[in-house]
């Protein structure tokens, strides 16, 4: 039950008593939960067969590369992008379900910071031809996180950084340590973000609507992702955007001893 209400007063000033109201909202919480209940079952449902696509997309590409039809195989490779997006799609459905019921698991341990940051960069160049990413690393030596984690949340802020800046050519992204904190930040010159939804950008399912906006594609779901995991992992995450000019997302993370 939930109750909203007023304190009320009378002429003389003196408080006589509270107005409001109280509405059973039992049925509304059952609701969401059985929406969320359905969401992660249908994307764990969804994983096994997209799975199987995948490694049988990745045989053909083979095949096709062995006889030298590297016209079609270049086909079973953009299949294979599009099979690598809907997974990513899925387990951005899954990871929801898993922070709303508690349930999103961390495996922390050292590892290598600019090594992660290097590899990673690698990989995500070789899926934009248009954009450079350029790195302005600091050596920031041994953290203590989720690796997997925090890759997720870097890869999500880089592709959004390709994704919302489809005229620009450039990326920068900065790690640096300040304060006793590592501190990342991802550069783009893209179609930025109007000042007052800037911290509405981290919210679940919240996509910024607009004209242009409708031609990219996505849930908005990575944001939120990535702000709960930096939460769970003690940091914090924001962004400074100009409209028209870019944005630059970071986060930060504490060092450990
Ligand atoms: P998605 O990209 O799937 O919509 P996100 O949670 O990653 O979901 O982002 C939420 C919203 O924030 C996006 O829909 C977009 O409007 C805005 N946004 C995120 N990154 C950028 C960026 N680099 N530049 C401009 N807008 C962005």
């Amino acid at each position: 039950i939930v109750c909203t209400g007023n304190p009320q007063y009378n002429d003389a000033g003196n408080f006589s008593g509270y107005i409001g109201a109280c509405v059973d909202i039992t049925e509304q919480k059952q609701l969401q939960n059985q929406k969320d209940d359905f969401i992660g079952i249908a994307s764990h449902e969804l994983k096994t067969p997209v799975t199987s696509i995948k490694a049988y997309a990745q045989v053909l590409e083979a095949m096709f590369r062995k006889t030298g039809d590297d016209r079609k195989a270049n086909m079973v490779v953009k299949m294979n992008n599009q099979i690598d997006r809907l997974t990513s799609l899925i387990g951005d459905l899954l990871d929801v379900t898993k922070i709303q019921s508690g349930r999103l698991q961390f495996n922390d341990s050292w590892f290598d910071f600019n090594q992660l940051m290097q590899d990673m960069i690698e990989d995500l160049q070789r899926t934009t031809e248009k954009h450079q990413i350029i790195t302005e690393l600091n050596p920031i030596g041994q953290v203590y996180a989720d690796k997997d984690r925090i890759s997720q949340v870097l890869t999500n802020l880089i592709t959004n950084a390709i994704k919302y800046s489809p005229d620009a050519d450039q990326i920068i992204v900065q790690a640096e340590i300040v304060d006793n904190e590592v501190m990342v930040c991802v550069k783009d010159f893209g179609i930025g973000i109007s000042h007052d939804k800037t911290d509405k950008v981290f919210e679940q399912f919240y996509r910024v609507s607009g004209d242009k906006q409708h031609t990219f594609p996505g849930l908005g779901l990575g944001l939120y992702i990535s702000s709960e995991i930096i939460k769970r992992e003690g940091g914090r995450i924001w962004v400074n955007s100009v409209q028209g000019k870019g944005s630059t997302f970071c986060f930060s993370l504490p060092i450990k001893q």
